[in-house]
């Protein structure tokens, strides 16, 4: 869970947060005076928050400041991910299967989990494949460093340093071993990247150990994220929303996730289903066309919101949620997206990177992560195919490069 990140990156969230993009490489840091002296004024501060000096001076000394973080703190994307790419890679046939094999293998714990917070298994798989593949992206940022870093240089200090307190009395709580607390650059960790301050409000121990650890126990992790949803207003047995057909010529000016109205007025308004069914007969929900009126329509409830606090950004919202009902057996959108050149699947951006590879470019290992290296490639290319230059891959790319 990153929100603060996701708005502290970038305003405008309408189709992908831009911590999803990739960020510039890190350079090395050095052992920093103005640091130490930075660190020395943060002693009596996190005393204050109930951190202990022993604790405080653990873990941060020879600590040196991780100056790669401020650049990521201050990175601007290039370009904008379509909403169709961003959800081509975090809903694609892998995650799927893997999702519902993982439903499977902890379907006791799962439901349990259920019984407890209220909510159903898939989506709480949901969340945790987008948020880190399933625990196997936890981020690799030693986080006393980079939380200790943002707290000292850049903007938003006030804000880290009170993630890093609440970072060091998770140290002091014994909750997770110091060598293990890594994460994302911003401080967000474990399987359900929570920050340090929702760790605390939130997590909880759910294999009875003592400690609520959301590193190495799945258990922690799947009932931690039913917590959070719980607490987010969490409907037990309502939907997120579902996708809806809209009439011809339809306005949805003005209409969004919190706009909501009442069932009974978007049916008077001509809205259907997309299997053409009526709508429920009761509830609200907001109306989100993330593409424009051209694509994709849903409507959506108020168990939409919950996911949506997960990270602050509609895209991300909406990739849970779609996810969650392919986990559940549905199927892709009805909709098309609003383009002749739909986005393309991890297994395909591999496939990508290795026709790269094969034309003699030089992108680095294959990852499925288009980078800054994989860009340059793919402008290459789309200028030799007479194609606009444009460094992103999709399906068209995919089938001019299999085609040699
Ligand atoms: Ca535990």
């Amino acid at each position: 869970m990153k929100p603060q990140t996701s708005l502290l990156l970038c305003a405008a969230l309408l189709a992908a947060p831009a911590w999803a993009q990739s960020p510039p490489p890190a350079p090395t840091s050095a052992p920093n005076p103005e640091f130490d002296n930075c660190l020395n004024t943060l002693r009596a501060p996190a005393r204050a928050a109930g951190v202990r000096d022993e604790t405080f001076a653990m873990h941060t000394q020879n600590l040196a400041p991780d100056m790669s973080v401020i650049d990521k703190l201050n990175f601007q994307p290039e370009f904008r991910t379509a909403i169709w790419d961003y959800l081509a890679g975090l809903v694609d046939e892998e995650r799927v299967a893997e999702g519902r094999a993982l439903l499977e293998r902890h379907a006791e714990t799962l439901a349990r989990v259920s019984d407890k917070y209220g909510v159903d298994p898939a989506t709480v798989v949901a969340v945790w494949g987008v948020e880190s593949n399933f625990g196997q992206t936890f981020g690799k940022s030693p986080l006393v460093q980079s939380l200790g870093t943002l707290s000292c240089f850049g903007r938003r200090q006030a804000y880290f340093r009170t993630e890093l307190f609440s970072a060091l009395r998770i140290l002091q709580a014994g909750h997770i071993a110091p060598e293990r607390f890594v994460g994302s650059w911003a401080g967000a960790f474990g399987h359900t990247q929570f920050m340090p301050s929702t760790f605390e409000r939130l997590a909880v121990d759910f294999d009875g150990d003592g400690k609520a650890d959301l590193m190495d126990s799945t258990s922690d992790a799947l009932a931690s994220t039913a917590n959070f949803l719980a607490k987010a207003g969490w409907q037990t047995g309502q939907p997120w929303g579902f996708e809806v057909k809209l009439p011809e010529g339809f306005s949805a000016a003005g209409e969004g996730r919190r706009t909501k109205r009442g069932m009974s007025e978007w049916a008077a308004r001509g809205l259907k289903r997309v299997d053409g069914s009526p709508l429920p007969a009761t509830g609200s929900a907001g109306l989100m066309t993330p593409a424009g009126p051209q694509g994709p329509a849903f409507l959506v409830l108020r168990n939409f919101d919950a996911i949506y606090g997960y990270n602050a950004a509609e895209s991300y919202g909406l990739a849970i949620a779609h996810l969650s009902d392919r986990l559940r057996g549905g199927g892709p959108f009805a909709t098309p997206w609003p383009t002749d050149d739909p986005g393309i699947s991890r297994a395909e951006r591999r496939e990508v990177q290795t026709l790269l590879i094969a034309r003699g470019h030089d992108i680095g290992a294959v990852d499925g992560m288009l980078g800054d290296k994989s860009r340059v490639a793919i402008r290459a290319e789309q200028e030799r195919l007479g194609h606009e230059a444009s460094g992103r891959a999709g399906q068209k790319l995919l089938k001019a490069l299999r085609g040699g």
